[in-house]
């Protein structure tokens, strides 16, 4: 018990990322503001839509990154 307890307290401090080519879900991109968040069309520009990893989307690792390229290349694909 003493053990466990001891092993919860022990902080844990990550020192920093193994960097680009190990990463498995980039920061940045496209804002969600221009986009229509029902058809993924940009709202100045008619007939171009972007989804999944150009958006500015960024999800826990774990099969959110997926689901948001999946969910938003289906809604891009209703509306065309
Ligand atoms: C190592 C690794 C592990 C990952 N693990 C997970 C995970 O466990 N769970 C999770 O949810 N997410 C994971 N991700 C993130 C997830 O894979 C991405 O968020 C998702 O695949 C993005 O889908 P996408 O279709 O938007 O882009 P992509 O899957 O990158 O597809 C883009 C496609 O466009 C093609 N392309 C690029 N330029 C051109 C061009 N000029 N002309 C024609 N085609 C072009 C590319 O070849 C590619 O096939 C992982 C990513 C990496 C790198």
């Amino acid at each position: 018990a003493e053990a466990g307890a001891r092993l919860k307290r022990w902080p844990f401090h990550p020192n920093g990322t193994e960097g680009f080519a190990k990463a498995e879900v980039t920061v940045g991109g496209i804002s969600t503001a221009n986009l229509s968040s029902q058809t993924m069309m940009a709202k100045s520009v008619p007939g171009l839509y972007a989804v999944g990893e150009a958006v500015d989307v960024t999800g826990w690792l774990g099969g959110y990154n997926f689901q948001w390229a999946w969910a938003s290349g289906y809604a891009a694909g209703q509306a065309l």
